[in-house]
């Protein structure tokens, strides 16, 4: 059976030549970039240049950039690190209710350690406003953390006019780029960002390695206390390889960005489209054209996302439900709900993701075998028996 992989947000396939290039790191160059010898030496340089490569991608310097063990890291770091170093000047922090879990959990436990925070509303697309962010400021508000796009519907966010607002406040701005470094153009400067995190293994790196770009001069505390690596800002020895591979992603992620965004629009159009015209009583989650380039997210009507997925599972295609429901609580994703979504609505929703290894003929196969998958499943549905008896 062909198998069609339709979950990059998820994670993607480490491209064959950041694999080739993290390789000698692992055993020839395996020297502690810490260490005065040439084979630290060696290292210092791998890391140094992987650090300029990222940079480069999204119009920083290279000293602006640490580090990190992921996203989830870099999000904390961020969080966390400007609470910490900025409570002298207050202790409010505005964000959405819509970000990633890895921004919304720092936000809870700061609000154990007094902290107060805003989770701003989304419009039905999931869009912020960047009014609501104005009147959301008061004398204390610190930070400002909106996403850049959202990991389950795609939605990218008015970067570059929350940045007008924050700028003029005086406020710290991050955002959390984990979906869009690698897909879309990111630059700091023209996104008026202080801080941004990103993950390696969404753009063709390997896992276990992110960053977080800091703007020279902002006020962050380390999370991570040790040997002062990473100019203070995150101790431990470096992942070598890992950051080597970040660094290749990014040289290539920079090469090939332009054709491969306008490519995936495409298919993500034609999936789109033909997922509409034959299937009757879905939505598409998201916005129509804000979106990022390979985000397909639908609601089905009548029937449960985990059971379209196993059929699809069954028929040798991945996807991933936009509804994952943390399996003890069983309760909707909260992307969706903030949307507006019923819960039956979100309970019904699926999320495909493209990326490099995508082809016109794999979305000509989930457009041959998802309606049918989506009739099946309605035929034994409850839910559809109930709704033509009312
Ligand atoms: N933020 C967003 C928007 C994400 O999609 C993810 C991963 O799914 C993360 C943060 C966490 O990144 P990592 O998997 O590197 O910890």
């Amino acid at each position: 059976m062909r198998r069609i992989y339709l979950d990059y947000a998820a994670t993607t396939p480490v491209h064959s030549d950041v694999v080739q290039a993290m390789l000698p790191y692992f055993s020839q160059h395996f020297g502690n970039p810490s260490s005065i010898h040439f084979l630290g030496q060696d290292a210092k340089e791998a890391v140094e240049q992987a650090r300029q490569q990222l940079a480069h991608l999204i119009g920083a310097k290279s000293e602006e950039i640490v580090f990190t063990s992921s996203g989830t890291e870099a999000d904390n770091l961020a969080i966390k690190g400007i609470a910490l170093a900025n409570r002298d000047r207050g202790n409010h922090i505005i964000t959405s209710c819509i970000e990633h879990h890895a921004v919304l959990e720092p936000c809870h436990w700061l609000e154990k350690q007094g902290f107060s925070v805003t989770y701003l509303p989304v419009d039905g697309y999931g869009m912020v406003s960047p009014d609501d962010v104005k009147k959301a400021l008061t004398g204390k508000t610190i930070l400002v953390s909106i996403m850049h796009a959202n990991n389950e519907i795609g939605t990218l966010e008015p970067l570059a006019e929350i940045a007008r607002v924050t700028r003029e406040a005086g406020v710290y701005l991050h955002t959390d780029a984990v979906q869009t470094v690698g897909h879309i153009p990111v630059n700091v400067e023209q996104m008026g960002v202080d801080l941004l995190s990103l993950s390696a293994h969404k753009f063709y790196g390997p896992k276990g390695i992110g960053a977080l770009y800091v703007r020279k001069g902002t006020k962050i505390a380390p999370l991570v206390h040790g040997g002062g690596q990473e100019k203070n800002r995150r101790s431990g020895t470096e992942n070598v390889p890992g950051i080597v591979g970040l660094g290749k992603a990014a040289k290539i992620a920079e090469r090939e960005l332009p054709d491969e965004a306008t490519r995936l629009t495409a298919l993500r159009d034609e999936l789109i489209q033909g997922i509409l015209d034959q299937i009757s009583d879905i939505r598409l989650n998201g916005h129509p054209t804000m979106r990022l380039p390979n985000n397909v997210n639908i609601s089905v009507a009548y029937i449960e996302g985990e059971a379209m997925l196993l059929n699809l599972d069954l028929a040798g295609i991945c996807a991933s439900t936009g509804s994952a429901c943390s399996s003890a609580s069983l309760q909707p994703s909260h992307v969706l709900t903030a949307l507006g979504l019923a819960h039956t609505q979100a309970h019904g929703s699926l999320r495909f993701t493209l990326g490099k290894w995508t082809s016109k003929e794999d979305v000509d196969t989930v457009l041959n075998v998802f309606p049918t998958i989506v009739a099946k499943l309605r035929a034994v549905s409850p839910l559809l028996k109930e709704s033509s008896r009312t």
